[in-house]
């Protein structure tokens, strides 16, 4: 697995971290990188930008596919959410 360089978040830099795809999902990929950083400012706008536009309290997270390098949000509803899934 050396053989992959871990991108690092445009948003603030950090190191993306490896992620465990939900099996229900529709990507491909076994992993996301995505950005766990609590102090990422993607993710401290999503707070403000769901509440405003969803009336909801989460936000999301910077993603990125590994295959396609597309990248999304991914959905969160709290600081801890879905960092059960981190793969070291
Ligand atoms: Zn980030």
């Amino acid at each position: 697995m050396n053989d992959i360089e871990t991108p690092k978040c445009p948003h603030c830099g950090a190191e993306m971290i490896k992620w465990e795809t939900p099996v229900n999902s529709t990507w491909s990929a076994t992993f996301q990188w995505v950005c766990f950083n609590d102090e990422c400012p993607y993710f401290i706008r999503g707070w403000d930008w769901m509440m405003k536009s969803q009336n909801v309290k989460a936000s999301y997270r910077f993603r990125m596919d590994p295959e396609s390098g597309g990248t999304g949000p991914l959905p969160v509803w709290s600081y801890d959410a879905l960092k059960n899934k981190i793969i070291e």
